[in-house]
């Protein structure tokens, strides 16, 4: 059975594409995907031995071969641009994600749909969705096995910049009213933040104990510069609990 993570993704994967799973551990997600007939064919990719290894044993026991190719490679290496319509990234840092889109830019051509499921660092990858001009569709956050994902796409459309500047655009949520502007709406998740989901909020709970923790640890200093990094981090922290207090 596949977590319920993965099965979000899948979820997510226009019925009908090429898929390529970029970093794909075992390539649980294209043998799920193939095996229920979502897609056709789809390329796994990985950049280690070990996983690749797993990969190639997982699609021989399926007896998937001639629908699934494990191919060795770093990032967006593994494949060729328009071999794919939709890449799927899940379960590493946003940061990672970030860079392997941006080394692979290449390869991106032609490719419909990103998913992307980050661990930490998502508002990196919705950074880089906003200045590649591509159009953050869907968000969606989850809890399995007591940890917090988000699940992001973005789509290639015409009307990417003018979607998202819309997406961005100062707004105001929840009662009473907070006013969100585009860095918050960044860090939050536009969708999320708007429909603010028990999960959402437990999220943000989490985040900000962590951040509380780093904060009470940076102590007492005498430096300006150490105490200007700890005030402004307890701005941020004060500004999250405001809005998280005004979310439904
Ligand atoms: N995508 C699967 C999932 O979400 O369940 C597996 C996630 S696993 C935690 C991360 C995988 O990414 C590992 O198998 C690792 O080898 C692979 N990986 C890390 N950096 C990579 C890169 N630059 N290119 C391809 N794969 C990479």
């Amino acid at each position: 059975k596949l977590s319920e993570r993965l099965n979000k993704i899948c979820g997510l994967i226009p019925p009908g594409s090429r898929l390529a799973d970029i970093g794909s551990d075992h390539a649980l997600l294209p043998t799920f995907a193939v095996r229920e007939g979502r897609v056709p064919s789809a390329i796994a990719g990985e950049v280690n031995r070990g996983p690749y290894d797993a990969a190639s044993k997982q699609v021989a026991e399926a007896g998937l071969q001639s629908q699934i190719e494990v191919r060795l490679g770093d990032g967006l290496a593994a494949i060729e641009a328009g071999e794919a319509d939709v890449i799927t990234i899940a379960g590493m840092g946003g940061a990672l994600i970030v860079r392997i889109l941006t080394e692979g830019k290449a390869k991106l051509a032609g490719v419909q749909r990103l998913i992307l499921q980050p661990n930490v660092g998502e508002d990196l990858v919705r950074r880089w969705l906003l200045r590649e001009g591509w159009l953050l569709t869907e968000e969606h956050i989850l809890e399995e096995d007591g940890k917090i994902y988000e699940v992001l796409t973005g789509d290639r459309s015409l009307s990417a910049v003018e979607d998202n500047a819309r997406l961005y655009a100062p707004t105001t949520v929840g009662e009473p009213p907070v006013r969100l502007e585009a860095d918050q709406l960044l860090d939050f998740g536009p969708f999320l933040v708007r429909e603010a989901s028990p999960v959402f909020h437990r999220k943000w709970r989490s985040e900000i104990a962590k951040l509380e923790g780093v904060a009470a640890s940076m102590g007492r200093s005498d430096s300006e510069d150490a105490r200007g990094k700890k005030e402004s981090l307890e701005r941020r922290i004060q500004r999250l609990k405001e809005v998280l207090a005004c979310l439904p």
